[in-house]
């Protein structure tokens, strides 16, 4: 048996947003070493970098919150993308690891080194060694701009969804949207009321599931403050509900529960009185096959006299505005692109070199990939949560990034008591995982035939394809045979 070496060992974390603040707080009451590396200058991930009107979280708010840091405050069934940022600076700050962040200094370098830890450089220039690094950098951060030909020659301010310039006056204003996923739709729905026109420039229609906009009244609240029973019962119902319920069924294209999406948004669609606008937004794909879009007023916004949707094609950007194919341009004062992020950066752009001087570049050159979402072969001691594979559409990325915490915890105490010498799983096991996980991946609705962000270069769902039940027990037991040195 190896013998114990990190009797108490120390964590870089890469990231202080979502993921990188739990695993500073659970780390903190562990009793172990760590730095939290962010490279911006506010902690909060998504949360800081998207400010753009009608941002909120479309998952139930009492879903979105840590499990050990529940709140009764939140305003709305799904509150607004300001409330959440708050929610983690306060849990940050009650749990006092914001100051043990290192703030504006990117980590530029992770190197394992011979002494069997990772050594972690910063673009200041910083080195640091640690027994372990969590890498909590998220998936959708780098936006990704279309590549649309005169993009830069537009005149007027333009700017991504996740830049968005507070600047740039938008009242009685002719705005232009590329892009109708999540984003774009929350932006229409809060545009609409307040601009001159607004033309959203839609390549494909979306399935947007309509939903009622619901404020928790100050009675509620107040049940929820002095009741931490009930709190805990209503996030543990709603995380069921979702996960095995919602999570788990949409994963089959033909399951019931997505032809109820369907019907419940063709209502919506019958409601239209507009014939064409009805068409230009009914889609022809089947619902879940990209990510289900949650709206409480996107059938509004789209009849809004404000409002036009366009769906000839994008031609070029001219520095009045958009050029469509059918020659029309569309005079425009600002252009907003909600044109989604390059899903598969990760950790990139950073230098991570693993044992045997491989580079995760290399070992990435095709694509990203993890075993169980978490670990990497040639990469001992380095977990990833939210990391590539791991569930991104349909279930809750908070319990995600706690159950695979959780894994991750298992494993270092195993390191820690001397079971393992280091956690590196095998070139095999993790061969194995991908290929069962792609033969799974296969036959999700992800893969029914539409073009989206979970898909790879090969056109497989790069998402954890199981259901939540398969996942839980995953993250609960480590199939420690799958690890170098392993007794089990
Ligand atoms: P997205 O889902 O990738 O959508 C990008 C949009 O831009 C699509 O409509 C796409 O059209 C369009 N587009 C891209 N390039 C284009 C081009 N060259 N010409 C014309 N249109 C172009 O990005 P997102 O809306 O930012 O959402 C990304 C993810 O963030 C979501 O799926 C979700 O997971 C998350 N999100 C969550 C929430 C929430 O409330 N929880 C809110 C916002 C975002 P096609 O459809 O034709 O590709």
């Amino acid at each position: 048996m190896a013998q114990p070496t990190h009797a108490s060992p120390t964590f870089g974390i890469i990231g202080a947003g979502m993921s990188g603040i739990l695993a500073a707080i659970k780390l903190q009451e562990a009793g172990y070493g760590f730095t939290v590396f962010e490279k911006a200058d506010r902690l909060g991930g998504t949360w800081r970098d998207n400010s753009y009107p009608g941002i909120a979280c479309d998952v139930p708010s009492h879903i979105y919150s840590y499990s050990f840091a529940l709140n009764p405050e939140w305003s709305h069934f799904a509150s607004p993308g300001s409330e959440i940022l708050e929610y983690f600076e306060g849990v940050a700050r009650r749990y006092g690891v914001d100051d043990q962040i290192r703030f504006s200094d990117p980590v530029v370098r992770c190197t394992w080194t011979e002494e069997e830890r990772w050594e972690v450089e910063t673009a200041a220039g910083h080195i640091e060694t640690f027994d372990f690094v969590i890498a909590a950098t998220g998936i959708l951060h780098h936006p990704k701009l279309p590549d649309i030909d005169g993009l830069d020659s537009f005149a007027g301010p333009m700017f991504h969804s996740a830049r968005w310039d507070h600047d740039v006056a938008l009242d009685g204003r002719r705005i232009g949207l590329i892009g109708t996923g999540s984003t774009g739709v929350q932006i229409t729905g809060a545009l609409a009321p307040r601009v001159g026109r607004l033309s959203v420039f839609q390549r494909t229609a979306q399935w947007v599931v309509p939903v009622e906009q619901v404020a928790y009244s100050e009675e509620e609240k107040q049940t929820f403050r002095t009741d931490a029973d009930a709190l805990d019962r209503l996030h543990e119902e709603l995380t069921q509900a979702f996960n095995d319920g919602f999570g788990t069924s949409i994963l089959d294209g033909e399951s019931e529960m997505v032809d109820g999406i369907e019907a419940r948004c063709r209502e919506e669609l019958a409601a239209i009185a507009d014939e064409e606008l009805r068409a230009k937004i009914t889609p022809t794909y089947r619902a879940g096959c990209k990510r289900l879009v949650i709206s409480h007023n996107w059938y509004d916004a789209v009849q809004a006299e404000t409002v036009e949707i366009v769906t000839d094609s994008i031609e070029r950007i001219e520095p009045e505005g958009v050029r469509t194919a059918d020659g029309r341009l569309h005079e425009l004062d600002v252009l907003v692109l909600a044109t989604g992020f390059k899903v598969d950066s990760f950790m990139r752009p950073m230098t991570i070199t693993g044992a045997d001087g491989v580079d995760l570049d290399d070992v990435w050159a095709q694509r990203p990939s993890a075993y169980m979402a978490i670990t990497l072969p040639g990469f001992p001691n380095f977990f990833m949560l939210n990391g590539p594979n791991s569930p991104v559409g349909n279930f809750s990325l908070i319990q995600t990034a706690e159950l695979q915490f959780e894994y991750a915890m298992d494993l270092v105490e195993r390191v820690v008591s001397g079971q393992l010498s280091r956690i590196r799983p095998t070139e095999d096991a993790a061969r194995r995982f991908e290929d069962e996980r792609v033969d799974a991946a296969k036959n999700t609705v992800w893969a029914t035939g539409c073009n989206s962000w979970y898909l790879d270069d090969r056109g497989i769902p790069f998402a954890w394809p199981f259901p939540f039940e398969r996942f839980r027990r995953e993250m609960a037991e480590p199939r420690l045979g799958d690890y170098e040195g392993a007794n089990a």
